[in-house]
């Protein structure tokens, strides 16, 4: 006998229905389950404008769902509005026992099911939440000594010697699946949400559970190649599936076991970016404070950052006269991405050699990003400016243009994105301010005013660089 009569699933960033930890769990320990997805106006009312590809995503995979859970015999009830407010009202409604999710441990969300768990049970409603998103999760992976890693590669360790079969095991949701309600509501369109269509559908990124299933088979025929492909932008090099991961439309263990499974280099190496993210995610856990600004060692919060004025502006609009950095912001506005070589070049760029404040970087980022996860970018972010957790040391910094020549040598990836420099040579492409102005008036590429000039003087700027974290540095134990 099933221990609940009716029980509710709140679906967040878990948005499939298989492999689906609290979906599994509601199934197992109730009669009826009905299914719901609540569009939060606390997050879309802040969103930067109204066409954000984020939205635009989890709206075709919601309706994907909500079109799989009714092929199961199930539904999807769709609710807009305050998702504290409504989740507690329709658990009300309908009556039931129990509410089963995922954790999310974004600080925000924590503090929203905090009120929600509460406003339940005030009403004797049962709350279950359970992992789902990383193979380990807040507490599980910890030193010896008990307390959280704070170093990449001892914690992969760790990882790597906590995990087996048991932690990669999918959660069989077919097994329950006559349980679920035929309960649906229709979806509001995304125009009625004050959301306008993006160039998502141009863009190669297929959506929902059938989209992550695609590129996750697509990639497994390139794993073995990733260790070698991955640092190029112009090559197939990654997955593409952070965007995924991000809401859950592929499943981390079903990846995770794929990877393990299949063995090798390429796949190792894999596997290290996904214990990354679990790396990222526990920092979350233990610091929540880095996700209001604060640098992970705090010798680093206050360092008086320049912020020459027009700097971070050039940044944003590509006008920085850095060929790779330019096309990689420009990737940035008009795919919702970035390569993630690119990633960490451009912000050491703003942080290293513009000398501007990482936390408006992030802040970018998080803008625009359609796989913008919190913990990771804010890892990246922190890393990237040397005052994170394992990051950087502060004394590496970048070269753009040996970045430029290292990992896009034929300039591919730059003339993609930078089609006003497409007619520069191989040798130039890197620094075309080197072009001699004979050359520059030949091929119709006036640096200055076709292209700008690049807007700081590396060499100068790393000078700089220096100066600003030494002092604080000096108390850096590392
Ligand atoms: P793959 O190379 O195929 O990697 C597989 C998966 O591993 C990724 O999908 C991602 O989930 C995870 N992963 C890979 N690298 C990292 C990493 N360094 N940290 C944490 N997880 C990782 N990743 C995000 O998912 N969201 C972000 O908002 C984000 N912001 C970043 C900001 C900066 C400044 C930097 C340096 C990195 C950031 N990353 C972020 C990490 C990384 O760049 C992306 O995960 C990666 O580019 C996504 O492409 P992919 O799915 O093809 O990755």
């Amino acid at each position: 006998m099933p221990e609940y009569a009716r029980a509710l699933v709140w679906f967040r960033r878990d948005l499939r229905d298989f492999d689906h930890a609290a979906l599994y769990h509601a199934l197992k320990q109730a009669g009826q389950v009905v299914c719901a997805f609540a569009f939060d106006r606390e997050i879309l009312d802040v969103l930067a404008g109204p066409a954000d590809r984020r939205v635009e995503f989890i709206h075709a995979s919601v309706a994907e769902l909500q079109q799989a859970l009714q092929t199961r015999g199930g539904g999807l009830v769709v609710k807009y509005g305050i998702a504290r407010a409504e989740i507690v009202q329709l658990a009300a409604d309908l009556k039931v026992d129990a509410v089963f999710f995922n954790h999310d441990d974004d600080p925000a969300a924590l503090a929203r099911d905090a009120a929600v768990e509460a406003a339940l049970r005030t009403r004797n409603i049962a709350v279950h939440h359970t992992k789902d998103t990383v193979i380990f999760e807040r507490e599980e992976v910890l030193t010896a000594a008990g307390t959280p890693y704070s170093v990449f590669t001892p914690y992969k360790h760790a990882w790597l010697k906590t995990l087996s079969p048991f932690y990669l095991r999918a959660y069989p949701v077919d097994a329950y699946a006559d349980r679920l309600a035929a309960q649906s509501t229709s979806i509001p369109a995304l125009r009625d949400m004050g959301f306008e269509p993006t160039n998502l559908r141009e863009l190669k990124l297929p959506v929902g559970m059938a989209g992550g299933a695609r590129l996750f088979d697509d990639f497994l025929d390139r794993i073995d190649r990733y260790q070698e492909a991955r640092d190029f932008p112009a090559q197939n090099g990654p997955s593409y599936l952070s965007v995924h991961l991000r809401f859950g439309t592929v499943s981390i263990r079903q990846l995770a076991a794929a990877a393990w499974q299949h063995g090798g280099r390429g796949a190792q190496t894999w596997l290290s970016e996904l214990i990354w993210r679990d790396f990222y995610h526990q920092i979350l856990w233990h610091r929540p404070d880095v996700a209001s600004g604060h640098t992970f060692k705090p010798q680093y919060d206050a360092l008086p950052w320049p912020n020459p004025p027009g700097h971070f502006a050039a940044w944003c609009e590509a006008r920085t006269g850095y060929p790779l950095v330019d096309a990689a912001m420009r990737q940035l506005s008009l795919t919702g991405t970035m390569h993630n070589r690119l990633r960490m070049v451009t912000a050491s760029f703003l942080a290293k050699d513009l000398l501007v404040d990482w936390r408006l970087g992030e802040k970018y980022f998080a803008d625009r990003l359609t796989d913008f996860d919190l913990a990771a970018n804010n890892g990246g972010w922190q890393w990237a400016a040397s005052v994170g957790c394992d990051g950087q040391p502060w004394f590496r910094i970048f070269n753009p243009v040996t970045q430029s020549e290292r990992f896009d040598a034929q300039g591919q990836f730059i003339r993609r994105y930078l089609p006003e420099l497409s007619a520069v040579p191989d040798k130039f492409i890197h620094a075309p301010w080197t072009l001699p102005d004979s050359e520059q008036t030949r091929i119709g590429v006036i640096i200055g005013q076709t292209y700008p000039a690049p807007i700081i003087e590396h060499a100068a700027q790393r000078e700089r660089a220096l100066a600003l974290f030494k002092t604080a540095a000096a108390t850096d134990s590392g």
